[in-house]
């Protein structure tokens, strides 16, 4: 039912590709991150709630055709449906009914509930293409409110310090949760880089509340940052954009974290182990919960997984992508 292409991975009984590489006639689209949606393919088709997020990133006469949650699609001899997947705003599971039984292709997702988006959905299936961007014993995850606490704990020490707090993570998804949780704990006001505006915008049309936001250049001339925490993408770091902090602390919000080798070589003061992606016991707990015999893995560390499936005598294998390792993923 779902081949290997040079373009990505393809449905031939349903005539679509799922997250293509390459540009296609039809893209049906699991999310907005940079290696999922690619710009460039005559049609897509996704979730109603990526849509704008996918107008963001390609521009507003993208063509984009949408369905809701759990609604059925036909496409040639398939029956296809969106589900959540927890994993960012408008973030979808592809499960595709066709001559060959069940088939689920997670894309991104997570258990941890997120109050930017819809819980996942476990959906059975016979066939389980599940993502393994953390896909190795070591990574497990923190319960959410704790490391949300160390956050706030890290700003208030910074705050008597009078430094700034910047924090680094990903301007789609990241920074929004961010934004979501730090609003069931505190009203302070945050700043952000200016390359974060559109995505946050986004998430407040959809209805999702987070903190107030101001960015950072539209503080008046001479205005102490002291005190304040401002968000921004990891390629702002060491720009001219940076001279308006005055002393800070720096920190990076990743599941990556979780490995110090990686806190090392970001090189940044606090690593907060913050993750958009399931953790070990996660993934394992979604293949028991979809009962799928066979389990396909992709992006990340996709081998260590499918070798450990095997050992449980669970049918498995590998589906290659062009997103290879941890520094390909995006919104880790
Ligand atoms: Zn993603
Ligand atoms: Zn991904």
């Amino acid at each position: 039912m779902l081949q290997e292409t040079a373009d990505g991975l393809y449905c031939p009984a349903g005539d679509f590709y799922i997250d293509p590489w390459g540009a296609v006639a039809r893209a049906v689209i699991s999310h907005a991150h940079g290696d999922h949606a690619r710009a460039g393919s005559a049609s897509y088709l996704c979730v109603d709630s990526c849509a704008p997020l996918l107008k963001r990133r390609f521009g507003a006469d993208v063509p984009v055709e949408t369905r809701r949650y759990g609604e059925r699609i036909q496409l040639g001899s398939t029956t296809v449906s969106f589900h959540p997947a927890g994993h960012v705003l408008g973030s979808a599971q592809l499960r595709i009914e066709g001559p060959d039984g069940v088939y689920v292709v997670s894309g991104d997702y997570k258990r941890a509930a997120d109050p930017t988006c819809e819980p996942f959905e476990p959906i059975r299936c016979d066939t389980f293409v599940t993502e393994s961007t953390f896909g190795l014993p070591i990574f497990h995850w923190d319960p959410t409110a704790a490391v949300i606490s160390d956050l706030l704990k890290w700003w208030d020490g910074n705050r008597s310090a009078g430094r700034a707090s910047l924090l680094f993570c990903y301007t789609l998804g990241k920074a929004q949760r961010i934004l979501a949780e730090l609003a069931l704990v505190t009203d302070r006001r945050v700043l952000v880089h200016g390359a974060m505006i559109a995505m946050i915008e986004a998430y407040r049309a959809a209805g999702v509340r987070m903190l107030e936001t101001s960015a950072l250049v539209d503080l008046p001339r001479g205005a102490s940052c002291a005190g304040e925490l401002v968000l921004a993408p990891i390629m702002a770091r060491g720009t001219p954009w940076m001279r308006r902090l005055g002393d800070f602390s720096d920190a990076f919000a990743s599941g990556t974290m979780r490995v110090r080798g990686a806190r090392r070589q970001r090189n940044v003061d606090r690593g907060l182990v913050l993750s958009d992606h399931a953790d070990w016991p996660a993934l394992l707990q979604t293949i028991r919960d979809v009962g799928a015999q066979r389990v396909l893995t992709t992006h990340g560390h996709p081998e260590p997984l499918a070798r450990y499936l095997k050992g449980q005598g669970i049918q498995s294998g590998v589906i290659r992508t062009a997103w290879e390792g941890e520094a390909a993923a995006e919104g880790d």
